[in-house]
């Protein structure tokens, strides 16, 4: 159990909490949920099939429609035809990959996962005794990896790579042509399976386009692709979310999920339907504010003395290099949390590559991240 240690944003969530309680006024650019509430035809969705007596037991899998709606929802978006049988609906998009850890990693077995990365990756490859293989992204690659240093890093007890991309903490977002150079690596290295976590598929700017390991049909028989609602459709706290399973895994995830939370919620599963299927101006208009806002805090960020911020093209966070003001991150985290009322992460909570960065969310308002950041000039003087 010590190996599995809690997530960052949420302790800094906590404290930010505490403090607000004490009557401080806290920003929170901690947090990585989306400050638009569900909208109201899923909210409605969801009260519907309460009123319509949908109180029991579904699937373990999830049910049907709500499985159709995903396939449907994945071909639509990534171009790509799935068979519903291999969707698995789990609460929320962290079940994917604590299954998938949990399944493939053991002691004596390899896992890599993303360096800055979203930190329960590496807590539950440790967790299942496996060996935790950081694979570096890089600041001057707008945070991706390097295909031919990942390659080279597989060795025979590698038994899952984990990628994300568009990336938390970074917001980065893997090129078509690193992606390209390693699927066609990895041909050699039939051994290893591949989580691709797509939870920010649909949360990209720049007319750049979503690209998924899915559209690569020479893994798709080893490739575990997570995605779920809580970001595309700010229903964070409804816990929903889905894996899409190679035929060899679906049993075994299908069995975690009996034995672990029997189904998820019927309402909420009804709610996913609709917000998949239903009007998606809402999910438009999210992604255009947080773009908007993602320029302001670009450009507020690297106008301050001593921090510099590349463009994240995904996702809703901007990481920002903090190494040139001479303090570490964690003590940047604690002195602007506590003395500023700005609560942001620290990059090491993201892994032993993020020391030197601090992420921001800018899942808040214009106004908000403009006061943030005049309170962290404030604060550095
Ligand atoms: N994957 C990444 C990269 C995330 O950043 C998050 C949430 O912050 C998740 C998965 C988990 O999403 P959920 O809230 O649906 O479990």
């Amino acid at each position: 159990m010590a190996e599995l240690k809690p997530e960052g944003a949420f302790i800094v969530l906590a404290r930010a909490a505490e403090l607000v309680a004490q009557g401080r006024d806290i920003i929170n650019l901690g947090i990585g949920q989306p400050d638009f509430p569900t909208a109201e035809n899923i909210v409605e969705a969801a009260a519907k099939a309460l009123r319509d007596g949908h109180h029991g037991y579904t699937p373990a899998n999830g049910i049907q429609p709500l499985r159709e709606a995903v396939a449907a929802d994945i071909l639509a978006n990534r171009g790509v035809a799935v068979d519903p049988d291999l969707v698995l609906v789990v609460p929320g998009g962290k079940v994917t990959m604590f299954f998938a850890i949990l399944i493939l990693g053991e002691p004596g077995a390899e896992i890599m996962f993303p360096d800055p990365g979203f930190p329960v990756y590496e807590a539950v490859i440790r967790f299942s005794g496996a060996k935790a293989v950081p694979m570096r992204l890089y600041e001057d690659r707008g945070f991706s990896f390097s295909a031919e240093e990942v390659l080279g890093q597989i060795t025979p007890a590698t038994r899952l790579i984990i990628v994300n991309s568009p990336a938390n903490p970074t917001g980065g977002v893997v090129p078509r042509a690193e992606f390209d150079r390693f699927v066609a690596g990895l041909e050699d290295h039939p051994h290893v399976a591949i989580l691709s976590d797509e939870i920010y598929s649909r949360l990209i700017y720049e007319g750049e386009r979503h690209v998924s390991l899915l559209e690569y049909e020479s893994i798709r028989d080893r490739l575990i692709l997570l995605d779920g609602w809580s970001k595309t459709y700010a229903m964070t706290g409804w816990r929903i979310g889905y894996g899409v399973w190679p035929a060899t895994l679906y049993d075994a995830a299908l069995r975690l999920a009996i034995n672990d939370h029997s189904c998820v919620n019927a309402p909420t599963q009804y709610a996913a339907i609709e917000a998949l299927t239903g009007p998606q101006e809402s999910v438009a208009a999210m992604v255009a504010a947080f773009d908007e806002r993602r320029r302001v805090i670009v450009e507020e960020l690297n106008g301050v003395p001593g921090m510099s911020c590349t463009t994240p093209l995904g996702a809703f966070y901007a990481f920002p290099n903090v190494s040139e003001l001479g303090r570490s991150a964690d003590e940047l985290q604690t002195a602007l949390l506590e003395e500023a009322g700005v609560a942001t992460v620290a990059g090491p909570n993201f892994g032993a590559a993020g020391e030197g960065y601090l992420r921001f969310s800018y899942a808040d308002s214009a106004d908000h991240i403009h006061e943030a950041v005049r309170r962290v000039r404030a604060l550095l003087g």
